[in-house]
């Protein structure tokens, strides 16, 4: 007796080849019908005799192509209608798509093959792309994923992609990217005024570049800025002409073994070096590159090629590459040709430019591996758009704001947040822009149109001016309470935890710049319940930028106006001492603050690390983090009771310091035995708090935690101690992922 079935296919199955897969397995089966996408997912209607029906279920869960997510399956019963045959129909509808666009994905292997297979009609062919590996996200005008709603629109098929192209039994079968030399995008290096060399381009760059030059990329997302690794001044040179001080630099290697050479690459890391997402992955320096890559850092962030285009000028120029986003500092990544010409016009001396569209902007990823795990430290190429699911429902879509630093956003629907891409530090018209122009077109590509608006409680921020000018329900959420809900929403935890946020700084509900919390949480609620001792800002902002403010502030809490006279090298940076004394006295120009970052940054300059001016935020903390050493014990914090409030008293600890430094305490150990107290302090907080509270669930985020050493120690001693530990991993400890903690506590608060 013959049945038929209509199923539907939900989560991530257009663009990845899940109509072919369909249908040679309907071939299997002997199932007659067809399959076609649909602005929900993939609809098939399959008919066929006995158990077959129940078979072909089966293989089309479990057997579907590595780059889908099957993530809900649909049966309906229909009357058999006797067809014949199995066809793939041509996409229908539009509107309210809840399908899952996929990410961009790295040149696969098929695809590299042909590319340096010079009998292949797409030999060299830097476009070239099939349903396993291409852009996707960053071409992508709407749904449903169909060439027209493509920016390779534009481009008409050749007959012989053509044939490729339907062709169920064809790598490229309905591949929407698909070109070849014939007919699709072309390559060309252009001049710093954008006039056309008529030369070969991928040679005539890989010239250039190996005598020092430096040649704007066009890649999937943006532009990158790209030059010799190994050519100290021509790094120099990209640094000044981009305005990027000391902020590492990402390096592109050809392929795992020059990564080795260049870095220790564990098993998890390789893994992800060499994963679809192709994300910058931060690894243990070996050496090699140019002292000016990551100076005064023990890492260097690599990532291998992900599109033919890289792995065509790489294997040309036989040497690293630095590929860092185009843009200048502050401004977001530069991803139209005449956008790129004007804005890197001083800035790159070549431009290797072709005329496919990028249609969303999409900076690489940065990722690292921690106690074996993979944490995102930027979610962007090769992640966005997937979503993370929520522990809970929304009511109303919503649109959470994020916050200021390494901004991005989150649009919530149900129990699904959709994450934006890195936008980047909220500062200036331009990134605001790029803010709005993201929010845009995630709305458009999912069809969501939020009714509530989460923010930060940051008065002052653009992200809070954008939620406030919007229609509908506004919901603020404190900073510190978004990192630990972030954490909250990735690993399902309705609460109550222990959040322990150790951050930069942050906007508290007192008034005072918070950034060292302990936090009771529990759905969208939460209680502040300890905090590291309160310490003067002398200079207010400009304190994040002078690391010796921080340690002026410290040490005069501590030893009043005695350390004046001590033989610190931290102290020639501070040129009107009685100046300083007032301000500290009488709190002028120095709100309070609780942070952690801040406290590192003091010890930065006291160890004599970093205390003149930083050149990117975190970077004393993380030079502090590169010289430390593995110690037995660790400097001793108090921990006392202030009313209801635990808190974390460093005086003890700057005692200690003080002492050992006169007594020659190397600085690698001093860096060490910090750290190691610092964690022990944050394990005892957790110990009194469980013992007042019984909870033994203890989240661990904030930019602090970014600290490998840090989380590690605070890690394994909680666990150690019993407690369930919970870090993030699929977003970012430091503000990039602050939205997705925005987003699930306004979920609960607005009734999910
Ligand atoms: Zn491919
Ligand atoms: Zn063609
Ligand atoms: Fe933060």
């Amino acid at each position: 007796m013959s049945r038929r079935w209509r199923i539907r296919v939900y989560g991530v199955v257009q663009g990845v080849g899940f109509r072919p897969f369909v249908y040679v397995l309907a071939q299997r089966f002997g199932v007659s019908g067809y399959v076609r996408n649909d602005p929900e997912g993939v609809e098939v209607e399959a008919e066929g005799e006995g158990g077959t029906l129940e078979a072909f279920l089966r293989a089309l869960r479990e057997e579907a192509p590595p780059l889908s997510r099957v993530e809900g399956v649909d049966v309906e019963e229909l009357p058999p209608l006797g067809t014949k045959g199995f066809v793939i129909r041509r996409s229908e509808g539009e509107g309210d798509s809840k399908v899952l666009v996929p990410p961009d994905v790295a040149t696969c292997p098929d695809c590299i093959r042909e590319i340096f297979d010079p009998s292949d009609r797409r030999y060299r062919y830097p476009f070239t792309n099939c349903t396993r590996c291409g852009p996707r996200y960053t071409i992508i005008l709407g749904l449903p994923y169909d060439r027209p709603n493509t920016t390779m629109r534009k481009f008409r098929m050749c007959p012989e992609c053509r044939r490729e192209y339907e062709d169920p039994s064809d790598r490229r079968f309905h591949a929407q990217p698909i070109a070849c030399p014939e007919c699709g995008p072309e390559l060309v290096l252009a001049d710093g005024h954008g006039r056309s060399l008529d030369r070969d381009p991928i040679s005539e760059a890989a010239r250039v570049l190996l005598q020092g030059r430096i040649v704007a990329i066009k890649g999937l997302g943006g532009f990158h800025l790209a030059c010799d690794a190994t050519d100290e001044e021509a790094v120099r040179r990209l640094r000044e002409r981009k305005g990027r001080e000391g902020k590492p630099l990402a390096v592109m290697v050809r392929d795992l073994r020059a990564a080795r050479e260049l870095a220790e690459v564990l098993k998890e890391e390789e893994k992800l070096l060499s994963s679809p997402r192709a994300p910058i992955v931060l690894l243990k320096k070996k050496g090699g590159l140019a002292e000016g890559i990551s100076p005064g850092l023990s890492t260097y962030g690599l990532m291998l090629p992900y599109t033919p285009l890289h792995h065509l000028l790489l294997r040309e120029v036989g040497r690293p590459l630095v590929m860092t986003s185009g843009n200048v500092s502050g401004e977001p990544i530069c991803y139209r040709n005449e956008e790129a010409l004007e804005k890197l016009g001083g800035v790159a001396d070549y431009f290797l430019l072709h005329d496919r569209d990028v249609h969303a902007r999409c900076d690489d990823s940065v990722v690292r591996v921690v106690v074996g795990r993979e944490v995102v430290l930027r979610r962007s190429r090769g992640y966005v758009p997937e979503p993370v699911g929520l522990p809970a429902r929304s009511r109303v879509p919503i649109l959470a704001c994020g916050g200021f630093l390494k901004n991005s956003f989150c649009l919530v629907r149900g129990d699904r947040a959709f994450l934006g891409p890195h936008i980047g530090d909220m500062e200036g018209p331009d990134v605001v822009r790029a803010f709005e122009e993201g929010v845009d077109n995630m709305k458009r590509i999912f069809g969501i149109n939020p009714e509530a608006f989460a923010h930060d409680l940051h008065p002052d921020y653009p992200t809070t001016r954008y939620a406030s000018e919007q229609d509908g329900e506004k919901v603020p959420v404190q900073h510190h309470h978004a990192h630990i809900a972030s954490v909250m929403a990735e690993g399902g935890l309705e609460g109550p935890v222990v959040g322990v946020a150790l951050d930069g700084t942050g906007y508290g509900e007192d008034g005072t710049v918070w950034g060292g919390e302990f936090l009771l949480a529990e759905k969208g609620w939460y209680r502040r319940v300890g905090h590291i001792a309160l310490a003067r800002m002398p200079g207010g902002e400009m304190a994040v930028k002078e690391p010796w403010r921080m340690a002026l502030a410290h040490l005069y809490r501590v030893f009043g106006e005695d350390f004046l006279d001590w033989e610190l090298p931290f102290l020639s940076y501070v040129d009107d001492r009685n100046l300083f004394v007032r301000m500290l006295d009488r709190g002028l120009a120095s709100p309070l603050t609780s942070s952690a970052g801040r406290l590192f940054d003091a010890v930065s300059a006291v160890l004599g690390v970093h205390p003149g001016p930083v050149s990117y935020e975190g970077q004393a903390a993380m030079e502090l983090e590169a010289v430390a050493e593995d110690v037995e014990g660790g400097y001793r914090f108090e921990v006392i009771k202030d009313g209801d409030m635990w808190v974390v008293e460093p005086e003890p600890f700057w005692r200690v310091l003080l002492e050992d430094l006169r007594e020659g305490t190397s600085v690698p150990s001093a860096s060490g035995k910090f750290h190691r107290g610092l964690a022990e302090a944050v394990v005892e907080v957790c110990a009194r708090v469980k013992e007042e509270t019984g909870v033994r669930d203890v989240v661990l985020s904030g930019g602090v935690f970014q600290n490998v050493r840090l989380l590690k120690a605070t890690f394994r001693l909680l666990e150690g101690k019993g407690f369930r530990v919970h870090t993030n991993s699929r977003v970012p400890p430091n503000d990039g992922g602050i939205c997705l903690g925005q987003a699930l506590v306004a979920t609960y608060i607005l009734g999910g």
